[in-house]
This record gives C-alpha cells, structure tokens and sequence, in this order.
C-alpha cells in the first residue's frame, strides 16, 4: 500500500494528456494497454478520486483495418468485410477513455499536435505524452485510404472484379505484398496465368532474413504455379508511376530484353516512406532525429525519439527500430510504449513515492524502463495462397512446415487475433454480411 502522501500528491496533480497520432495497430496497441494499465494501477492501489489521464488518438479511418489481410481483401470479396473493424467494436474500456479524433494531424510541436479535422476545421491537442504511429506512405490498393467500411469494400470489390476478369495477371516486385498477393491470385484463380517479376536473386528481399526463408519461399509459390522470375527487372516500372494496379492488356518489357504480356498488372514496386509531412512543416524534429537513409525516425531502445525528446515516442512503420516492419511488432512496440507512459505518468503523480521501509519490503517500488529487445531482427512470415506460409522467428530459424505454419493465420489472415490483442472485438459474421450488403447497395 502508499503511504497517504503519495495518494495525496496523486490525486492534487493536474491530469496528464497523452496524443497518439495514427490509429491503426501500433496506434491502438499505445491506447488499449495503457487505458489497462492505468485503470489496474488506479484498483492496485487503491487511488480515490482516480484522475484518468486524457487519452486521445488522432485518425482519418472511422475504423481499423487489419492491414496484413489486404492481400486476401483485394481477392476475395467475401473475406473483405471482417477485416475493417468499426468503432463499435472497439472494446468498451478503450471507448470510454480515449478520445478519437477524426482528422489528421498538420503540426506538431514539443508541447501540440495541430489536426486538421475531416470536415476541414482544425483543432489544437496540447501534450503532455505523445506517440507517433502514422506508419509509412503506401499505395492506395495496399493501404486503402478509405475512411469508412463501406468505402473500402467498395474498393475491395471494384479490385476483386478487374482480377477475376483478366486472363493473364504480372506482379511486379517480390517484397512480402508481392509474394503474397501473387499467393493469394494463384490460390484463388488456378487456371489463371500468374507471374511474378522480381529484379533480385532472392525473394523477399530481407537481408537479414535466412537464405533457407528464401528457398522456401520460393518453392511454395512455383508449387502453387505461380510464374516466379528472378533477376528480372521490369523496364517500364522506373519511369512510370509505381505501386498502382493497371488493368487493360499491355506487354511488360524487361531490362534483359523479355516481354510478358499481362491483361492486369500490379506494381508493388513502392518503397514506402514515412507518412511525416506534418513533421516536416515543423520545426519539431531535427535532422539528427531522423534516419535520413530508411525515412523513419530515429527511436531509443524504449522507443523514445532520439534527440532528447524522453515524451515523444515512434511505434511501428514509422521508426528506424531495426527490425522487419510487422504488425506483430508494432503491438509489440505499442505495449512498451504503453509501459513507459504509464510509468512516466505514474511518477510525475507521485504514485510510487515516497515510499517508506515497510511500503519497500511489501514490494511497492517503481518499474524499470521497458525496453524493446526481445523481438527477433529477423521475424516475418508470408502466407502463400490460402494453406502454405513461411515463418522466421528468433526462437524457431525457418519453418518447415508450409501447412502447419499457415494453420497459425487461423483461416482469416491472423485478423481475430489481431484485433484482439488491441482490444477489438472481432467482426461477427452477421455484421461482415450486413456490411456486404450495403456496400452493394442493398
Ligand atoms: C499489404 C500488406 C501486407 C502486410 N502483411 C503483413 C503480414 O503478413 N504480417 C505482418 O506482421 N505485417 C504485415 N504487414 C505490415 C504491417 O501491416 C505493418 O507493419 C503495420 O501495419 C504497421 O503498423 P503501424 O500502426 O505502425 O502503421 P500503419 O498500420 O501503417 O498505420 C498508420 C496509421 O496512421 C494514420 N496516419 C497517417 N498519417 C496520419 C496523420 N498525419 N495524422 C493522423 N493519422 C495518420 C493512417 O491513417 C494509419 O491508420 C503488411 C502490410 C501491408 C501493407
């Protein structure tokens, strides 16, 4: 127990802000544990009067999309509806607690986060916590930029419709997105001729990936039928838009001379950078705190910003933190933030002191700092059509088991478990039909 004068400075203090910028996974990740955290705190120890800091996230989407199961969305019309997750599923505890903010934000300071909100006003959101979780720019077929559930699977369903009308499909670039939405063609179109182009020797292009994950790779997708090319770099992508889905018959030349004729073709040739504009229009970041070569900004083992900055965090896409961008570890990283937050806010209240010997011996002490080093440099796992995927982790090396490692994505492209690790509730399947059916009109 605490002694009354820390309940006493607890309960005097002002209320502390946290803004979280980008809701999405990393986003959610930051609000659900620490709304947990601060409430088993506040029942731990007992606090009156409970001083609930003001949460807010900052996000255009009415809604969270599982991001890893685009792949499938673009495909398979059916499956769409149970990956964007309305409000409504959030979980009761994160919606009484955290603000949503539908806009996005246009400024940041040390201390404010300007936001532009979608009916183009702007509000001003004082901090003092706050978290970067914008991830990076991606093409809109991979990161649909669709605000609304009925917005997107309108977007799924006009994709899934050029797909099943066209003979001949060339994916063109062999990162994870390619692979798997070549995967996910194949898979659901067997007759159909699909071919991926990729301009390396191996695939993905991870280096810090086994060369075993490669191989493996590899022979899933040529087990499927999938066309794999290697080494072939398409001639048209530099000077062309990339990261777009063309459909319409066109012939794909390569810088070796060869042609492939394709009725569709999907570039997923992008190098994302990070979504930071409203960073860039500041004089909130110096240069020192960004890593100029991968775009991202630079973080601390706990996931501060480098450069001084022991209040602002990055979580997921958006940080140079130097692992294989997953939405695994961006709830990784969200739930230390969440951890550091917590302790920060917990000791500008005075909840851990003083502490006197008795309170000492009962084991009531401050925490440490959380720091991120127990995810793998090398953890990532491609799903291969519906039942092969490959897997790396730090504990395991590569898997070998194509079906047993796609058995870990449950069927819906990890989207239940997803969610609930955030605290969302998954989308039942009486709503996804609903869903389905106002998005065609009915
Ligand atoms: C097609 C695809 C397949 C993938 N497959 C896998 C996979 O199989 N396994 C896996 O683990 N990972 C996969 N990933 C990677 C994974 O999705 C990302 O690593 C993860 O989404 C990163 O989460 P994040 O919260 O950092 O960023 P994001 O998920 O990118 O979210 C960023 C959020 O910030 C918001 N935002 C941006 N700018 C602003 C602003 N100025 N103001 C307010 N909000 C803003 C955006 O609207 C968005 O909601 C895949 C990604 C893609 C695109």
């Amino acid at each position: 127990m605490l002694s009354s004068s820390s309940l006493l400075s607890y309960s005097t203090m002002s209320t502390p802000s946290v803004v979280i910028v980008g809701g999405s996974v990393g986003g959610h990740a930051i609000a659900h544990n620490l709304v947990s955290l601060l409430l088993q705190d506040a029942r731990r120890q007992k606090l009156p009067d409970f001083p609930f800091p003001r949460i807010t996230v900052v996000e255009p989407r009415r809604g969270l999309i599982n991001p890893i199961a685009i792949p499938r969305t673009l495909v398979d019309q059916a499956f769409a509806p149970q990956t964007f997750a309305p409000p409504s599923s959030f979980s009761p505890q994160v919606l009484d607690h955290v603000d949503f903010v539908r806009g996005r934000a246009s400024y940041m300071s040390r201390a404010r986060v300007d936001v532009r909100l979608t009916d183009d006003c702007t509000t001003s959101l004082p901090f003092d916590f706050a978290a970067i979780a914008v991830g990076r720019h991606r093409p809109a077929f991979v990161m649909p930029p669709h605000l609304t559930k009925h917005e997107y699977l309108a977007f799924a369903d006009s994709y899934a419709l050029n797909f099943r009308a066209a003979h001949s499909i060339v994916v063109v670039g062999g990162g994870a997105v390619g692979i798997e939405i070549a995967g996910e063609l194949k898979y659901a179109y067997p007759t159909k001729s699909v071919t991926l182009l990729h301009s390396r020797d191996r695939l993905p292009p991870e280096p810090s990936l086994d060369p075993e994950f490669s191989e493996r790779v590899l022979d899933a997708l040529r087990a499927l039928g999938v066309d794999v090319q290697l080494n072939t770099r398409a001639a048209t992508a530099a000077d062309k838009k990339p990261s777009e889905i063309e459909v319409g018959r066109r012939i794909i030349k390569t810088t070796d001379g060869r042609e492939f004729e394709a009725d569709c073709t999907v570039w997923c040739t992008y190098r994302g950078t990070v979504a930071s504009e409203f960073l860039d229009s500041s004089v909130f970041l110096p240069q020192t705190s960004i890593d100029a070569a991968n775009n991202a900004i630079k973080v601390n083992d706990d996931m501060t910003v480098c450069g001084g900055f022991d209040n602002v965090y990055a979580v997921g896409d958006a940080n140079d933190y130097p692992v294989i961008k997953t939405a695994g570890g961006a709830i990784f990283q969200g739930s230390i933030i969440a951890q550091n937050i917590a302790r920060q806010i917990n000791i500008a209240q005075g909840v851990y002191a003083p502490l006197d010997e008795v309170e000492k011996e009962q084991g009531v002490e401050v925490p440490e700092v959380v720091l991120c080093e127990n995810w793998g440099k090398a953890h990532m796992a491609v799903i291969i059509g519906q039942e092969m995927a490959v897997g790396e982790t730090r504990a395991n090396g590569v898997s070998r088991d194509y079906k047993a490692t796609a058995e870990l994505f449950e069927g819906d492209m990890s989207t239940k478990r997803i969610f609930e690790a955030i605290g969302v509730s998954a989308v039942s399947a009486e709503s996804a039909e609903s869903a389905v059916s106002s998005s065609n009109g009915h």
